[in-house]
């Protein structure tokens, strides 16, 4: 079992590393936050004092951070020259590509493997050790960092070389956002002409129009199987995430030249939603503002 040290103990991390450490892994941990921190020693990691100091002398690096700033300021204060360079670094957070690049190859330039590790699945998936790792790297570095993510997920899969993990979440993400509208929006003219929702449901889910948002996320309360809108919209994917990684797309798209449309749509109206103080609400709560509810 392998020395671990894991940076970011929030929603997502906090489950990760206690996964890690159910495996039998040496997880040594550190969070800014004292509260996180007392939450991953009881779930049977070692509490660092710092960065630094969970790094140092660790086989395996793991960071889940909120966005690319931080990813590029953990690294660069408190990774690169303090972890032994035989270390393998893997970043799951989600942020740009161009960040998840640039740290990748400074890294790299220092004599460390590192991939990008983005995750598909919400918290539950990370307490339950069932998210999906798409994965951007060599595929030495992949080979090295497989094992250590089945301890976290269901499906560990290498998209690419260094960015690719980003490229495929974001990507993914913005075919979500577009999906979700489009299945509110469905549900709000059904119910307009007339139409039961479970009825269209029944229907919708075994045509043409099925999607994951409709048969295993639906927005409405009552249908389907259980979802955060059956609890209020409270818990689930955030709003205000879904909103972050819509605008990575849009930049992504932006910067490759790419038309998106839709995904561009979706972003504007993800923004409606989080200025009306959405943000916390789960993603799929945007039906109310798109039936005139709110916002
Ligand atoms: P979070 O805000 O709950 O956790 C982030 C943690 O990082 C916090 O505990 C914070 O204190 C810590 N942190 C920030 N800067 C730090 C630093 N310099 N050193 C040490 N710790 C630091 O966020 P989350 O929901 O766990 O999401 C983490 C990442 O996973 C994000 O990139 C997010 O987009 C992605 N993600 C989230 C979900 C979800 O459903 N929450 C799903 C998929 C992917």
């Amino acid at each position: 079992m392998a020395r671990i040290a894991f940076i970011g103990l929030g929603n997502m991390g906090g489950g990760m590393a206690a996964n890690l450490a159910k495996a039998g892994h040496d997880v040594r941990a550190f969070d800014l936050s004292a509260e996180a921190l007392d939450r991953a020693k009881q779930a049977g990691c070692l509490p660092a004092a710092s960065a630094e100091e969970a790094v140092a002398e660790a086989e395996a690096v793991v960071t889940m951070l909120p966005a690319g700033p931080h990813v590029r300021q953990v690294y660069h204060d408190a990774v690169a020259g303090k972890a032994p360079t035989s270390a393998l670094l893997l970043d799951c957070s989600t942020i740009d590509v161009g960040s998840a690049r640039a740290v990748a190859e400074g890294m790299e330039q220092l004599g460390y493997k590192m991939v990008d590790a983005p995750v598909s699945g919400g918290i539950a998936a990370a307490a339950g050790g069932t998210l999906t790792f798409m994965v951007g790297g060599s595929a030495e570095a992949f080979a090295r960092a497989e094992p250590i993510l089945q301890c976290m997920g269901k499906a560990v899969i290498h998209a690419g070389p260094s960015g690719s993990g980003q490229a495929a979440k974001i990507c993914n993400n913005m075919l979500l956002g577009a999906s979700m509208v489009a299945t509110c929006e469905a549900f709000l003219l059904a119910k307009k002409l007339g139409l039961d929702p479970q009825t269209f449901f029944d229907i919708s889910s075994v045509s043409s129009g099925q999607s994951w948002s409709m048969t295993s996320y639906c927005p409405l309360p009552g249908v389907g199987p259980e979802t955060p809108a059956d609890r209020g919209y409270q818990g689930g994917f955030a709003a205000g995430l879904m909103l972050k990684d819509l605008k990575l797309a849009i930049q992504a798209a932006s910067d490759a030249n790419a038309s998106v449309p839709m995904g561009a749509e979706a972003m504007a109206l993800y923004q409606a939603f989080a200025n009306a103080g959405h943000a916390g609400l789960d993603f799929s709560g945007i039906i109310k503002m798109l039936g005139g509810e709110q916002g």
